[in-house]
């Protein structure tokens, strides 16, 4: 398997290459050659698999596909350490639970940090750690947060030999809990840095940072952002896992909605239903910050300013521009790395949008590939959460709350639509004492993280800043 940037570029990398370089070197970002096909006999096989074998076996299924510069009983060795009982809580991994006539919550959110990235980030570590001793190398990853990436990858890679993590945050935009759950950890090889700015200015700086290409192999920077292909792949297992729970043969269709912000989390679900999995729609769930939203109704991408981004109680999708959005529109647009290169290197730069309204591909992102879209605003969040615990008993955080009332505007009878769970309550208190008039229940672990120690250092928004500090906390 090789893989290719959506920009064109002539190299073709393999798996471990790419694993621990982030962007492509013209700045796109990376996506196989082709996507693995599942025929029909794969489909029940993995069926049988994640039923009798577990999570972790069927992870492996998925990732060998795509990873053939591994030993296959070192990679099944990693995905059964990664996906276990003792780290995400259960043996289904990604349990599946009914809710209301057709419509599913699949619980993404029971691993360390109780956010749906710890599914991806686990992986990673083990990932990271694995190809770093197998290259005698270091590692330090470079990483932009607006909470739940930050915290999933420092629980990730925290005490990792060879891995230093250098975590920024918009400061002060976190929820207390995700600030106190990053910056309590005091391991020497976590660094918070809080930057005085939005998410995109951290994520900016990550790119700053990044495209330095002397600094960057100098201080061995790489990243742990969406971006990063393993994430993505690794993420695509779960949409299979879903799939089996929800249904008893390979011929029934379901839907996702998947509460949206970069596009990471969705965009596995593209990469699943483009391997063959019976995905009918695949919803766009957005909160006020719609970029995603307004692409999918009219055609139109316009990323927004920093003053134009705002600050919601669903803050894990508080963005500007969504990052991996480029690898869908390299799909849609019949992979043209050309016209995808024109789109985000030269139109975005210079008019901070893009176009397809009156392209005959825009069509295609409904009619083709399922995608649908919706957008959930602070009074959605609280009414839906509100009402599905007035109904269900059931408590619910505030992105899944987005991805909820999308999913009920886009259900079709007859095909099951599973509502991604992204995060559990207990992160976004204030907002459910605020929809509920009470508190979220806390796990053990969790009780009073607020009153530790914090380890952080403010910085302004400025790459060099942030280099400097790099540069001085690496001999
Ligand atoms: C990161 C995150 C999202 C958004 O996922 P993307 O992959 O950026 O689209 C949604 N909900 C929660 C809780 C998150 O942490």
């Amino acid at each position: 398997m090789l893989y290719r940037s959506t920009r064109g570029h002539p190299d073709r990398k393999r798996f471990c290459e790419i694993l621990l370089e982030g962007l492509a070197p013209d700045g796109g970002l990376y996506l196989p050659e082709e996507y693995p096909q599942v025929d029909a006999a794969t489909l029940a096989a993995w069926r049988a698999t994640y039923a009798t074998r577990g999570y972790a076996a069927l992870a492996f299924e998925v990732l060998s596909r795509y990873i053939d510069d591994i030993p296959a009983e070192d990679l099944r060795s990693l995905c059964d350490r990664t996906y276990t009982r003792e780290v995400f809580g259960t043996d289904a991994i990604v349990p599946l639970r009914p809710l209301e006539e057709g419509i599913w919550l699949e619980a993404l959110s029971n691993g360390p940090t109780l956010a749906f990235k710890d599914m991806a980030m686990q992986l990673l570590g083990n990932l990271f750690e694995y190809e770093l001793a197998r290259r005698g190398a270091q590692l330090n990853i470079l990483g932009a947060t607006s909470g739940d990436t930050g915290s999933a990858a420092e629980y990730a890679m925290k005490g990792k030999a060879g891995i230093r993590v250098f975590m920024t945050s918009p400061e002060g935009r976190m929820s207390p809990f995700q600030q106190a759950q990053m910056f309590s950890l005091q391991d020497d090889n976590i660094h918070n840095l809080a930057i005085a700015g939005v998410f995109d200015d951290c994520q900016d700086i990550v790119k700053a940072v990044s495209n330095d290409l002397a600094f960057k192999q100098r201080y061995k920077i790489g990243t742990v952002n969406s971006i990063n292909w393993a994430r993505l792949v690794a993420q695509v297992v779960y949409y299979f896992a879903g799939y089996f729970q929800a249904t008893t043969h390979d011929d029934q269709k379901v839907g996702f909605s998947v509460p949206s912000g970069n596009f990471g989390n969705v965009c596995a679900g593209h990469v699943a239903r483009m391997m063959g999995l019976p995905i009918d729609t695949l919803a766009v769930a957005t909160n006020e910050n719609d970029v995603l939203d307004e692409f999918f109704r009219t055609g139109t991408y316009r990323a927004r300013g920093s003053a134009d981004t705002f600050e919601t109680s669903s803050p894990s999708m508080d963005i500007s521009k969504a990052s991996n959005f480029e690898r869908f529109v390299f799909d849609l647009l019949a992979r043209d790395g050309a016209r995808v290169r024109q789109l985000f290197a030269d139109d975005l730069a210079a008019h901070g949008r893009f176009d397809l309204r009156d392209d005959d591909a825009f069509p295609e992102a409904a009619a083709r590939y399922g995608f649908v879209s919706g957008r959930s605003t602070h009074d959605d969040r609280l009414a839906t959460i509100r009402d599905t615990w007035e109904r269900f008993g059931t408590m619910i955080d505030t992105h899944t709350a987005d991805g909820l009332k999308v999913a009920r505007a886009h259900a079709k009878p007859g095909v099951p639509m599973l509502v991604l769970e992204t995060a559990l309550p207990v992160k976004f208190a204030g907002t459910i004492v605020e929809a509920l008039g009470r508190e979220p229940e806390r796990p053990a672990a969790f009780v009073g993280i607020e009153a530790l120690p914090k380890r952080v250092r403010s910085l302004p928004a400025d790459a060099d800043a942030v280099k400097r500090y790099i540069a001085e906390h690496c001999e």
